[in-house]
């Protein structure tokens, strides 16, 4: 993708504080942190969310989130981890090239990414359970 930021990024034609790298991913800091050490996944080849990711990478994304997840905690001490990954402008992607945050959490930190739930009546979790159910 020729003006895809993190396509460039990704293959090094934009400098980046990479934390590691593989044949498939580059891992490198978020630039407008939700805390230090705020990491994004990026796939080296381009696909733009979760509805098109490509199927090799499949059996691989959760391995690398773990290596990140547990390189974060034992480096900048987390007591905990977010895992996020957003698809669609409506679910707050910025970047349109597949990416995944991995944030490091500490107690009392301030960080707002869990918001309110909202409240719905048993009829309305049926009508969607049957909805999603419908298909699986
Ligand atoms: P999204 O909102 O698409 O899930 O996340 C995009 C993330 O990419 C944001 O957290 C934003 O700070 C980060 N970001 C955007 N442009 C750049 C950049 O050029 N370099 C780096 N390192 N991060 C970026
Ligand atoms: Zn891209």
């Amino acid at each position: 993708m020729d003006n895809c930021i993190f396509c460039k990024i990704a293959n090094e034609e934009i400098p980046s504080n990479t934390v590691y790298e593989d044949d498939n991913f580059r891992v490198i800091l978020d630039i407008a942190p939700a805390n230090p050490g705020h990491c994004l996944i990026l796939p080296k080849k381009h696909t733009t969310n979760i509805f098109e990711i490509y199927s090799d990478l499949l059996g691989i994304v959760y391995k690398i989130e773990k290596k990140i997840a547990s390189a974060l905690k034992a480096a900048l001490n987390a007591e905990g981890i977010n895992i996020l990954q957003n698809n669609g402008e409506a679910a707050g992607q910025s970047v349109s090239h597949y990416h995944i945050h991995v944030i490091p959490r500490h107690q009392r930190d301030n960080v707002t990414l869990n918001k309110e739930g909202k409240s719905l009546s048993s009829d309305e979790f049926s009508a969607i359970v049957d909805k999603i159910k419908a298909e699986l």
